[in-house]
């Protein structure tokens, strides 16, 4: 009875003033919540031991991995929330493996320029098919994109219908927070979006001219992840796709701007300036996309815990973690097994312990909470989007999603990371539970590199969903400053997705306990707010969330 006169009084407060007060006895009862380093530390070492063979989707050790989650909600009184009464939430992937037969070459009048596969271009065909060929005129399309809220449109006043758009990654500089979200990249930059861009507007093919300014990495990482099989969702019928995703190298693309007398900078410096028009050229490009094809068949995994309120149960707070790792690959020092120990099986090992504790609530929430462990993150974020367009609760139901990818073993950090979360109503309850834990919020320190849009979050954003990432901060506890990042630094070069990320017994896990009970607290209240929380004014995803039904 008090508990439920405490949190009629946190709303009453709450509708009255738009700002949420922290009655004690709340705070009490969501920090108190058992949430234990120890039983994370025991969920990880199982999910990133050999015998799960790196958690591949598609794989048995994938299948293993998801259904020990599914067992672990089970265990702990989660109802199943995935398909026919299931945990899973079942979709198919299909894989295309760029073959060396790819074949691409650019006719200017009476020369052919050929292009030499790895060297100097990558590619795929997005059409899942094993051959593609096209031969077509080209169309330069600038950063090629379409984005009324900033009055650009690459597109403008131009057919690309069946032909090839040249463009660059990236989008135009800007140090206003009004035009493309300042100086930090939005998704209009991301090269996933130029290809989803291009195939709507009917394009047979897209290439990126790659430079480092707008790629903010090297050749080789486009060379060695766009030579290897991609795994998409599978296309539904009528879906537009690209016949042949590409990129050509700064050098290549040299040698095409080089037949219309220009250089790919001054290309670029007409991509980035307002008022820019695409530009068809006089060029015919011809390609040979060969793939070998295969469908895959994987799952989420999916519980819930049912909100108190009669009404407010259809609603609900998400808590995410991807389950998949890389599988098994090629051997590193005789090892082929990619264990993902941080990367994922720590965010698995929060997700699991924050839902045996909110599963072990006296008195639930009043919206209903899901545990959802994604599939395929490593492949592009795909069982997070699969979920984003078959929610169990609509988007527009959901009042905030967190999430946990790669948490680092090494104890409590006096700050925290919540990039995204600034640009959501729900900061308020975010910094409040932040001073509470005694965790400074830091920013985030590279905005241009997009971090944003590299994790599962942000296939609930683009939902409309608030949603953001809890990561790890930048000072441990007790240690010099600049300690954390110089080992994060170390992790990135020596054992990111690489068969090293393996679980040690003397890691530390009160870090991500801390980090866990933050979360808890976060959706705790948010599972209680009178009203579901949205974007910031401006911002990028608050058409989908307004679209979604949230005014
Ligand atoms: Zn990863």
């Amino acid at each position: 009875m008090k508990r439920a006169l405490f949190r009629s009084i946190v709303s009453i407060v709450a509708a009255a003033t738009a700002w949420v007060q922290i009655a004690p006895a709340q705070v009490m009862r969501t920090e108190s919540s058992g949430i234990s380093g120890e039983r994370i530390r025991a969920h990880v070492k199982f999910l990133a031991s050999d015998l799960l063979e790196g958690r591949g989707v598609g794989t048995r050790g994938g299948d293993l991995a998801s259904e020990y989650i599914a067992t672990q909600f089970a265990l702990d009184g989660l109802k199943p929330a995935g398909d026919n009464g299931t945990y899973f939430q079942n979709f198919t992937l299909v894989g295309s493996d760029p073959q060396p037969a790819t074949s691409l070459s650019v006719t200017a009048s009476h020369v052919t320029l050929p292009f030499g596969w790895l060297d100097d271009f990558v590619g795929v065909t997005f059409q899942q098919k094993p051959t593609v060929d096209i031969d077509a005129d080209a169309v330069f399309v600038g950063h090629g994109i379409v984005a009324p809220e900033y009055q650009w449109d690459d597109y403008q006043g131009v057919d690309v219908h069946g032909k090839v758009v040249v463009l660059f990654t990236g989008e135009p500089p800007s140090r206003d927070p009004k035009f493309f979200n300042g100086a930090a990249l939005t998704y209009y930059g991301r090269w996933t979006y130029k290809y989803e861009e291009a195939a709507r507007h009917g394009a047979a093919g897209a290439i990126i001219v790659h430079t480092m300014p707008t790629a903010s990495y090297g050749w080789n990482v486009v060379r060695s992840s766009w030579s290897k099989e991609e795994l998409e969702m599978k296309l539904g019928p009528g879906t537009p796709a690209v016949g042949f995703a590409g990129w050509v190298t700064k050098e290549a693309g040299e040698r095409i701007a080089a037949t219309q007398n220009t250089t790919a900078d001054q290309w670029l410096q007409l991509a980035d300036t307002r008022g820019f028009r695409a530009k068809p050229l006089p060029l015919r490009f011809r390609i040979h996309a060969a793939a070998k094809i295969r469908e895959l068949r994987t799952r989420n995994v999916i519980g819930k815990v049912e909100g108190s309120d009669p009404q407010l149960k259809n609603e609900a707070v998400m808590f995410s973690a991807h389950w998949d790792h890389l599988g098994v690959g090629e051997a590193v020092r005789g090892d082929a097994i990619y264990n993902g120990a941080q990367d994922n099986a720590t965010g698995c090992g929060v997700l699991l312990e924050l839902a045996r504790a909110w599963a072990a609530l006296p008195q639930k929430p009043r919206r209903s909470a899901l545990f959802i462990s994604v599939a395929a993150e490593e492949a592009g974020l795909l069982g997070s989007e699969y979920y984003g367009k078959h929610p169990v609760i609509a988007a527009g139901k959901t009042a905030l999603a967190l999430n946990y990818d790669s948490l680092p073993p090494l104890g409590r950090t006096s700050d925290v990371q919540v990039h995204g979360a600034e640009r959501t109503t729900i900061y308020s309850v975010v910094a409040e539970a932040a001073r509470r834990f005694h965790l400074a919020i830091s920013p985030d320190p590279r905005p241009l590199a997009g971090t944003y849009y590299r994790s599962d979050h942000f296939s609930f954003a683009r939902v409309g969903i608030p949603a953001f990432s809890i990561d790890s901060g930048h000072d441990l506890v007790g240690q010099p400053h600049g300690t954390a990042d110089r080992l994060a630094d170390e992790y990135n070069e020596a054992h990111y997705h690489q068969p090293s990320d393996e679980y040690h017994d003397s890691w530390d896990f009160s870090g991500m306990e801390l980090y866990a009970r933050f979360g808890f607290a976060i959706n705790h209240e948010a599972a209680n707010l009178p009203k579901l929380p949205t974007w910031q004014t401006a911002d990028e995803f608050l058409a989908a969330r307004v679209a979604s039904g949230v005014r």
